[in-house]
C-alpha cells in the first residue's frame, strides 16, 4: 500500500536554536511508543536550522522549502541540492506559493529545480494551486494543466513516479477555509486523466497527489483520503508537533482499519 504522507512546512518560524530543539524534543515525545507502518513523516525546516533536525523520530525525514536551479558557483544567497543532500535532506518542497509570491518563481523556473532535484537524488513536493482571482475566473483547470505539462514537459517515466505533486490552492493557504471535499477530488481526477496522456496509465496511478491549504486533523478525512488524497501538506498547523501526530496517526489507524 502507498504510504500517506504528513510535510510539515515550518516556512520562516523557529527562530533561535533552542525554539528548534524544543520542537523537535516534542516530536520525539509526542512519538514515544508509537510506530507507524504507513504514515511518513517529512518535515522542512528554515535551511539554517538543518542541523538542529537530524534527530528527527524514526519514520520521519528532514526536507527543505526551496533550493537553487544551479548545483555550485557565483549564486548568491542560493542553496545548492548538493548541499542539501550532505545535510541529510531527502525531499524538497518546490514552487510554493510564497516563493511564486514573493520571488517571483515560474512554472519553468520549478521545472528546472524539479529535473536538477530528480538529478541529485532529491524527492521533489512539486506545489502548485489557482488564486482566489482565478478560481473566480473559472481557470482553476487551466493553471492546473499549465503547470503540469510545464514540469512533467521530456520528464522520463522513471523520474515522472519519483514526484509528489501538491495542490494547494491559493486562496485557502493560510486561510483557515478549505475546498470541499468534491472540488479536491475534482481536481484529482483531471490530474490523473493528465498524467495518462502524458505517461502509460498505470504509472499515472503512482505519481501522488496531496493536498495543502488551511489543514488541520479535523479536516484531515474530507481533504485527503476522501478526496483520493496521498497526504497532505502542512503550513500553521505543522508548528504543534502534537498535530502533526495527530494527523499521521488518524491516517494510519485508517490504513490499519483497511487491511
Ligand atoms: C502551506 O504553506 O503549504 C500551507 C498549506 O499552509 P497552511 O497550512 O498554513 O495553509
Amino acid at each position: 500500500m502507498p504510504p500517506f504522507y504528513v510535510i510539515g512546512n515550518l516556512k520562516m518560524n523557529l527562530l533561535s536554536r533552542e525554539e528548534c530543539d524544543e520542537y523537535v524534543s516534542q516530536l520525539r515525545r509526542e512519538m514515544t511508543g508509537k510506530t507507524f507502518a504507513h504514515a511518513r513523516g517529512i518535515i522542512a525546516p528554515p535551511v539554517i536550522h538543518l542541523n538542529r533536525f537530524q534527530h528527527l523520530p524514526p519514520g520521519f525525514t528532514l526536507a527543505a522549502q526551496d533550493m537553487s536551479q544551479e548545483t555550485k558557483g557565483a549564486f548568491t544567497g542560493e542553496i545548492s541540492p548538493l548541499m542539501l543532500r550532505d545535510a541529510g535532506v531527502g525531499h524538497v518542497i518546490l514552487g510554493h506559493s510564497e516563493r511564486r509570491m514573493y520571488a517571483g518563481e515560474t512554472d519553468e523556473l520549478v521545472a528546472l529545480k524539479t529535473r536538477l532535484a530528480l538529478k541529485e537524488n532529491l524527492v521533489p513536493i512539486v506545489c502548485f494551486g489557482e488564486t482566489e482571482e482565478e478560481r473566480r475566473r473559472d481557470e482553476t483547470v487551466a493553471v492546473i494543466e499549465r503547470t503540469i505539462r510545464t514540469v512533467f514537459s521530456g520528464l522520463s517515466s522513471l523520474f515522472a513516479e519519483r514526484v509528489i505533486v501538491a495542490y494547494e490552492p491559493r486562496w485557502a493557504i493560510g486561510a483557515g477555509v478549505t475546498p470541499t471535499m468534491t472540488d479536491i477530488l475534482q481536481v484529482k481526477v483531471y490530474l490523473r486523466k493528465l498524467f495518462s496522456e502524458l505517461y502509460e496509465p498505470a504509472l499515472a496511478e503512482r505519481i501522488p497527489v496531496i493536498y495543502g491549504g488551511s489543514v488541520k486533523a479535523a479536516v484531515l478525512p474530507s481533504v485527503s483520503w476522501e478526496a483520493e488524497m496521498s497526504g497532505v501538506l502542512v503550513g500553521g498547523e505543522s508548528l504543534y508537533p502534537r498535530e502533526l501526530i495527530k494527523m499521521m496517526s488518524e491516517a494510519e489507524a485508517r490504513f490499519n482499519s483497511q487491511d
